[in-house]
Parts: C-alpha cells; structure tokens; sequence
C-alpha cells in the first residue's frame, strides 16, 4: 500500500464532521468528571459519624488529577474484538484516540491498533506502507 492510499483510507474512515484527531480518550469516558467528584463527596459526608468534623474535599481539578492517577494506563484498551476504527484491521490490542469537531468540544471515541496510533502521534506510516 501507498502513503497515499493510507492517508485517504484513514479520512474515509474519520467520523464525518469529526476531523481532529488525538491520542487518548477525554476524562469523561474514564468516569473522571464532575458527577462522579460529586458523588465521592456525598461519600465523605454519609461516612460521617456524630461529632465528626465537616470532611475537606479536594478541588475538583486536584480530583481530576488523582484519579488519573489511579489508572495511568487508561489509554491502553487491552484486546478488542472489533476492527481497527481507521484501517479496519483485524481484532488485536487497540489504544484510545479521540475525533473532535472543530470546536474542539464534540467528540466521538475511537479504539485503534497500534500503527494507527503512531500515525496520528506522529505521522509515522506503518511498515507495510512505502511510496
Ligand atoms: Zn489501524
């Protein structure tokens, strides 16, 4: 296959109005955002007992932040058993990339194999690709 053929099979495969691609998948869809902060609040407060002073929360960026912490490997999909979302290649380990709209602020999701990730990290095409 061409760079060629690669790079259009790639926009043909990039939702429609969603071109902006970037590795990795937003908070949210880690479960990282503010009704989960939330809710591990209202947790501190029911583990109160009588007496007990008020719980002090951290702020929600600071929440944010260690919970990704907690999972530092969260881009790492593991094994799927659908297709590469870009290339359609066969089932295998897929890694998070996300497709934003121009705003920046819509997005749809997207499992991809590892060549596909580093062709959107960097550019690089994968081996079986030449010109
Ligand atoms: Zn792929």
């Amino acid at each position: 296959m061409k760079t060629k053929q690669y790079e259009a099979m790639i926009r043909n495969n990039i939702p429609k109005g969603y071109p902006n691609l970037v590795c990795g998948w937003p908070d949210p869809e880690h479960g990282i955002h503010w009704d989960a902060y939330r809710s591990d609040c209202m947790s501190l407060v029911d583990a109160m007992q009588p007496d007990d002073d008020a719980p002090v929360f951290k702020p929600f960026k600071e929440w944010c932040e260690s919970e990704r912490d907690k999972i530092p490997d969260r881009n790492d999909l593991g094994f799927y058993t659908k297709r590469c979302c870009l290339c359609q290649s066969f089932p295998g380990d897929r890694f998070a990339v996300t497709a934003f709209d121009d705003s920046m602020e819509d997005y749809d999701t997207l499992a991809v194999c590892n060549d596909c990730l580093i062709y959107i990290a960097n550019g690089e095409t994968p081996n079986y690709v030449s010109d």
